[in-house]
């Protein structure tokens, strides 16, 4: 499996970072993405260097890395900020420019000034060759962020002929259907196994397979039965098991329901939690079928590791 966005730069590993990497290892997870946006644009490249400090470790997942400006820290988007992104796309291990994007639920910067350093960020992405991964909340109750982020994508990135991923997707299913038509896949989170998000497993499952990624967002949003506690790259099964039962095969879902006993072992290996212990928990984590050939696909697509488009 792949984990498509996690923060192993995150201090909340400064006590086990290792160790959390062997787990990941352990539990199937051959390749993270670790994304670059530090604690703001001063510490970008500290993704890239835990790639460098990995790199050639057998026990760990393959990490690649991301860099880029949060739309939170938009306002800090200096000339300066800007030319170390530009400096970071040379790295060997920096495949994507990212998280850059909107975010109208915390405004924590102007949303002119986030449009802006989007837009810039864009630019320089473009001129290496590299896509995108975007992140996007609107206002509460509103898909404000959303609607402007794919008309920006569309307008600005789609002449470039280049991908990219929409993470944490909690879009409609028009938002999946335009961000699919500009190229982009569709990052699912440990959100989606949340009691409460039925309405984006229902988008989830009239995706095309090949249309969308697993992700942790590790150290945040741990998927159920881990909910609320640090999160990290080996419970992205439990994203997995989310899309990979079919209801419309009897063997389809017979090796789902393997993939689910897998991953609900290894999961249960890398915590304590008491739910684990719970025979009845794969089946209560699972709220809906998702699509058929997901799982395989989640497992192995890796379109964004490449630098062509
Ligand atoms: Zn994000
Ligand atoms: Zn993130």
């Amino acid at each position: 499996m792949i984990d498509s966005h996690a923060h192993l730069d995150s201090e909340r590993y400064a006590e086990d970072r290792l160790a959390m990497l062997q787990r990941a290892r352990a539990a199937g997870v051959h390749t993270v993405l670790s994304i670059g946006i530090g604690d703001g644009p001063d510490t970008m490249h500290r993704a890239a260097d835990l790639a460098d400090e990995y790199a050639g470790s057998a026990d760990v997942p393959k990490i690649y890395a991301s860099a880029g400006i949060h739309p939170h820290e938009a306002k800090l988007a200096t000339h300066q900020a800007l030319a170390q992104l530009e400096s970071l796309t040379q790295r060997k291990s920096v495949i994507a420019v990212g998280e850059i994007g909107l975010d109208y639920f915390y405004d924590n910067s102007p949303r002119d000034e986030q449009k802006l350093a989007f837009r810039q960020q864009m630019e320089i992405a473009a001129a290496a060759g590299l896509p995108i991964i975007i992140h996007c909340r609107p206002s509460a109750g509103s898909t404000n962020a959303w609607d402007d982020t794919l008309e920006m994508l569309g307008q600005e990135w789609r002449p470039t002929g280049l991908r990219g991923i929409l993470h944490c997707f909690t879009g409609t299913a028009e938002h999946a259907r335009r961000a699919i038509g500009l190229g982009f896949l569709l990052g699912f989170t440990g959100n989606v196994t949340f009691p409460k998000s039925q309405e984006l497993r229902e988008v989830a499952a009239a995706l095309p397979a090949d249309s969308f990624l697993i992700e942790t967002d590790a150290p945040f949003l741990a998927p159920v039965p881990n909910r609320g506690k640090r999160n990290e790259p080996a419970w992205v099964a439990a994203v997995a098991v989310l899309t990979s039962i079919s209801g419309d095969s009897s063997s389809r879902r017979k090796s789902a329901l393997a993939s689910i006993r897998r991953a609900r072992s290894s999961i249960c290996e890398t915590t304590s939690s008491r739910r684990c212990a719970s025979s009845a928990w794969a089946a209560t984590s699972i709220p809906r079928p998702i699509s058929s050939r997901a799982y395989a696909s989640a497992t192995s697509i890796f379109v964004i590791a490449s630098r062509t488009p």
